[in-house]
């Protein structure tokens, strides 16, 4: 469904990817992982087209889109959940859910049949439809920018440490709604630096170092080796 081959980028003269390569099976869910600056999140950039000098080839259900505009990668179903969230913090939820419709290729047509439908399985969201996003704790923020990302119904959504600064209760309700989405049909990639988490989650995993795949492996199996993940994975 998705495959990057030799992808480089550039932050600069810093050549930060170093021909990354790596395969996404519709219906998988893929976890990449590594230690802090292996880039992992510019690989996600990359494909969405956000680092300006970048390189190689990503191609997602047949067509190249290295270098395709933003929406050309939305109408073919492609959603990206950056770390930072990008709610906006004086919306309400709702409204916040919107703003997702208004960027998918259906426009804003049957918008309260899919508010609802996309809120189906966060009933914390649900619940507060009408809050101010700002007044959301951090993971219900980061469940509306989920949310958000599905509302269009994208066919592979690209998630950036989704569990990052959430209280654990959270975490596990929102991995257990990753393993629903997959089972409804909806392919993950997922950066992660909790590796324990991701690897119990994922199907497969690539090891990301110094901007290389240095490994890569079913995810069971990288869980058990726990010198590979000593040597790439510690922060
Ligand atoms: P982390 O888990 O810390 O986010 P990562 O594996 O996602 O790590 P990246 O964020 O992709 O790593 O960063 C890869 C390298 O690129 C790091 O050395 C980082 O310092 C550098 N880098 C990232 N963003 C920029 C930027 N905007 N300008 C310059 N260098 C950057």
């Amino acid at each position: 469904m998705l495959r990057i081959e030799d992808l480089h980028a550039w932050y600069g003269p810093s050549h930060v990817l170093q021909g990354v390569s790596l395969e996404v099976n519709r219906g998988e869910i893929v976890c990449l992982i590594g230690r802090n600056g292996a880039g992992k999140t510019t690989t996600l950039k990359s494909v969405m087209g956000l680092i300006e000098k970048r390189r190689g080839r990503v191609v997602f259900e047949g067509q190249e889109i290295l270098h395709r505009p933003a929406h050309a990668r939305f109408a073919l179903g492609l959603a990206y959940v950056p770390e930072e969230r990008r709610i906006v913090p004086g919306l309400s939820v709702r409204d916040n859910l919107r703003l997702g419709l208004v960027a998918s290729p259906e426009g804003r047509r049957h918008e309260a049949e899919r508010i609802e439908r996309a809120t189906a399985a966060f009933p914390r969201l649900k619940e507060r439809l009408d809050q101010v996003a700002v007044t959301l704790s951090g993971g219900e923020q980061q469940m509306l920018a989920i949310a958000r990302a599905m509302i269009s119904g994208p066919k592979l959504v690209m998630l950036d440490e989704p569990s990052e600064g959430i209280m654990p209760v959270l975490v596990d309700e929102m991995f257990e709604m990753f393993r629903r989405m997959r089972d409804e049909g909806t392919t993950i990639l997922l950066v992660e630096q909790n590796v324990e988490l991701a690897l119990g989650l994922a199907d497969r995993a690539y090891v990301l170092d110094q901007g290389v795949v240095v490994h890569h492996a079913p995810a069971a199996e990288l869980l058990a080796d726990e010198a590979i993940q000593e040597r790439y994975c510690s922060v």
